[in-house]
């Protein structure tokens, strides 16, 4: 072992690629305890899970996950690396690795693949996708007749090895490669599926785990990337958002993840060592898929092939050798999981041996264990219902195949923009199908019978919907001013928001029918937000919008609101999840460039607020708390009337999501990733002054979520039932911002038979700094004035805290303080 250990070490300096930190220091593999299967679903999010066997965990961890795993108290007991287990026989030559039976160097597998290009140029194609951490390619190998033309034709990839010391399926892969360019012509089902298939192969995914150890040598082979990620817990997940271990998207990642988008497949798996069990979806929720049934019997076929050419107990895991993914042990980020709710592609996860880094003397026998299934795993594109979506000049459109009664969670296919042609791979039976594509009327087919002997086809035309021209005016609702300059926009469409004139009109041309949601915003407004049904008879389209008496849009500052922990909200633009601001740029959240911590309870106050006779709070916000079936963490809005020395909690109109765990309070849990409005009604706290509060909880665990984001909070006056102040009254706001540079801006309101207000502005001795009489913009009943820091004869007053009150005859408001901060 000595002279083993001595030989790496050489290969690592020789390769240049020898690293101050070794991978058994850097990745580590251990076992370790649990209680109950539900810990899963936490600890899944912690360390890379790698098999779970009764109540043991098998995992990997880089040394700060570990840290993560043992604070909660797990005990380990640390494992050899299956990468180090045993070295095996590289290729010495081009040759040998063609023999399939040793493992090729890194050199050599480059130069393998694009051999193949080279000795099939018509058939083959290698597809450089782009350079690993440590500048090792990524390549598939594109195999098809006509490679160069995109034609009616399904497209199917396999990849091998994302976890590196997974290696099996790498050689397998190369192998398949050939199989399928060297059988062309001869083998007549070899020359059937590179006529009729479009195949992607790419044997190697992680080459920087496989070479972990050097290019020469798959010895010391790590499951994580160069940057110790695991590339199969980084792809978006469908409950977990973009990014469910809370690390960037990796450059193997986004390889993967560009390929998918800019290509149409339908059906795929990725290869991977330690057990042996084809993996079908979910991984991330227990959920079926809505083609479970399918799902079970392509699986159930790949493993009972395998056992005609596999001795006993090979491949017999888990339901003899297949398992729903949840069912044995929930994972979140897997690419599985991706393929199949983002890029509407059936893909399995192919375990195809026990031990990770296969010995090459038994790369053959894997083969003839698993070549039929690989091969009748790709043919199953050739079954279920095809066709081209075209308009009526025979254009391709881009459109959705739903299958009526069946589809729901994504399972829902698209065709390919190319060429309009999709492919729904389905078991036998009758169904209808509904092809939908914007500006098109959907039609819906039924009665396709689906047999198990080739694809049922079905071209279809759709013809083009009537479109509608939207106009109307933007307008003030308190005085029907128009309003330029505001923004009309339909939310989740094709169209692009437009801008009124200075007449307040706008117009937004070529709308189908249907019911839309319209934004429609405009600077010292309250931002509208209304569902409203678009038809031929309901095409102009007007809005008022509403001044609220007060408004914060955290663009120019903070709004006066204060956080009781410096690490927990925060005020600025976001930067974490691709979350923006709700209007502007910039909002409060728990934390704008990440995940909140465990254990917060940060608490977001408002400045004190004066209320008027009939206010209701408003604000905008989105949410992604943990949560299953307990909301564990989430959010709620309390209220004092007592300076904020005591809060009652505030339950929002349509009530909150539910009880949260961390609060220990009803509150707003789970994950809400819209922009949603919030209402509050303040009516039992008419006329006090008040000081609101967020609060945000956590508990002991669990941290890759984002967190509460707010945004144009706003207290309004409800028109209508706005009873005005009572006689002789006069209600003082205090102003904003406070403390202020520059301007700032005071609200009152008065009663009816008091006129003529005077704003009174005095210096700590008493003496009057100041008198305003013009008050340019009454709204709602609110006037509002503003004060530049000057006193009568145009002079910068000096810093300090200044007293202000409203007068009128012989009446007069409270008098409420401020402070001037010198510009
Ligand atoms: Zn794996």
């Amino acid at each position: 072992m000595k002279h083993a250990l001595f030989f790496s070490l050489i290969l690592l300096i020789a390769s240049g690629l020898y690293a101050s930190t070794t991978p058994a220091a850097q990745e580590i593999y251990f076992s370790f305890e649990i209680t109950a299967k539900s810990e899963l679903q936490q600890l899944t999010r912690i360390v890379s899970i790698d098999n779970v066997r009764g109540n043991t965990v098998y995992a990997y961890a880089n040394p700060e996950e570990l840290n993560e795993l043992e604070a909660l108290g797990y005990e380990i007991i640390k494992l050899p690396h299956p990468g180090s287990l045993y070295e095996p026989r590289m290729a010495q030559t081009i040759g040998e690795a063609r023999q399939w039976d040793y493992y090729p160097t890194y050199d050599q597998y480059l130069t393998m693949m694009y051999q193949f290009a080279t000795d099939y140029p018509t058939l083959c194609r290698i597809e450089d996708a782009g350079n690993s951490v440590d500048g090792r390619k990524l390549l598939f190998a594109v195999i098809s007749d006509n490679i160069s033309i995109e034609e009616d034709e399904p497209e199917f990839m396999y990849t091998a090895t994302m976890h590196g010391d997974e290696t099996t399926g790498y050689v397998l892969m190369l192998r398949l490669i050939d199989y399928l360019l060297s059988g062309y012509g001869f083998d007549p089902e070899v020359t059937e599926m590179v006529n009729e298939i479009e195949i992607w192969i790419n044997p190697l995914a992680n080459p920087d785990g496989t070479y972990a150890g050097g290019n020469n040598t798959v010895y010391g082979a790590t499951r994580y990337n160069a940057n110790w990620v695991d590339l199969n817990r980084n792809f978006p997940d469908p409950e977990d958002g973009p990014h469910p271990d809370g690390h960037a998207w990796q450059p193997e990642t986004i390889i993967m993840m560009d390929i998918a988008e800019a290509n149409s497949f339908i059906h795929s798996a990725n290869f991977h060592g330690g057990a042996e069990v084809v993996n079908y979806p979910w991984d991330t929720w227990a959920v079926l898929h809505a083609d479970d049934d399918w799902y079970i019997d392509i699986s159930r076929a790949y493993a009972d092939t395998v056992h005609l050419y596999a001795p006993a107990g090979y491949m017999t895991y888990l339901n003899n050798g297949i398992t729903n993914g949840y069912a044995w042990y929930t994972i979140s980020g897997g690419r599985q999981d991706y393929m199949n709710w983002f890029q509407a592609c059936r893909e399995v996860t192919l375990e195809i041996s026990n031990t990770k880094l296969l010995p090459e003397s038994q790369l053959d026998a894997h083969w003839t264990y698993n070549k039929r299934s690989m091969i009748k795993y790709i043919q199953n594109v050739y079954y279920g219902i095809r066709g081209i979506v075209t308009d009526s000049l025979g254009n391709p459109l881009d459109a959705m195949i739903t299958i009526v009664d069946h589809d729901f969670d994504n399972s829902e296919v698209f065709t390919d923009p190319d060429l309009g042609n999709y492919h729904r791979m389905l078991s036998p039976g009758v169904y209808d199908i509904t092809v939908s594509s914007y500006g098109f009327i959907p039609q819906t087919i039924t009665n396709i019978t689906v047999v198990d002997t080739g694809a049922t086809r079905v071209d279809v035309e759709l013809q083009e919907a009537q479109t509608i021209d939207i106009t109307g005016t933007v307008r003030d609702g308190d005085t029907s001013a128009p309003i330029g300059n505001a923004i009309v926009e339909i939310m989740d469409s094709v169209h692009t928001p437009v801008q009124t004139d200075f007449s307040g009109a706008y117009a937004i041309y070529n709308v189908v029918e249907g019911t839309y949601t319209f934004k429609v915003s405009a600077d010292g407004y309250s931002t509208l937000t209304e569902d409203i049904t678009v038809t031929e008879d309901n095409h102009i389209i007007d809005f008022d919008l509403f001044a609220p008496y007060l408004f914060w849009d955290f663009e120019q500052n903070d709004g006066g609101f204060t956080s009781n922990d410096p690490s927990g909200w925060q005020w600025g633009e976001p930067s974490a999840g691709g979350i923006t601001a709700y209007s502007g740029i910039k909002v409060w959240a728990t934390n704008l460039s990440g995940f909140y911590v465990d254990n917060a309870h940060w608490y977001l106050d408002s400045p004190a607020i004066q209320l008027g006779n009939n206010p209701m709070l408003e604000f905008y916000h989105l949410y992604n708390f943990e949560a299953g079936t307990t909301m564990w963490d989430g959010g709620n809005v309390s209220i004092s009337t007592n300076g904020g020395s005591s809060f009652g909690l505030l339950t929002p109109v349509g009530g909150y999501d539910g009880n949260i765990s961390a609060l220990g309070e009803q509150g707003y849990g789970g994950t809400r990733d819209e922009w949603t409005l919030a209402q509050f009604s303040l009516e039992s706290y008419k006329n006090q002054e008040i000081v609101l509060r967020w609060h945000f909880g956590s508990d002991y665990s669990q941290h890759n979520y984002y967190g509460w984001y707010i945004d144009d909070v706003a207290i309004i006056e409800l028109v209508g039932v706005n009873d005005p102040p009572h006689e002789n009254e006069l209600i003082l706001q205090q102003n904003f911002p406070n403390p202020f540079r520059g301007f700032t801006t005071i609200t009152f309101s008065m009663s009816e038979n008091l006129k003529d207000p005077i704003l009174k502005i005095y210096n700590l001795k008493g003496q009057l700094v100041k008198s305003l009489t013009s008050f340019p913009n009454p709204s709602l009943g609110m006037i509002e004035a503003v004060w530049d820091g000057k006193d009568e004869k145009g002079k910068e007053v000096s810093a300090g805290l200044y007293f202000y009150q409203i007068q009128s005859k012989n009446y007069s408001s409270e008098i409420k303080k401020m402070i001037y901060l010198q510009k």
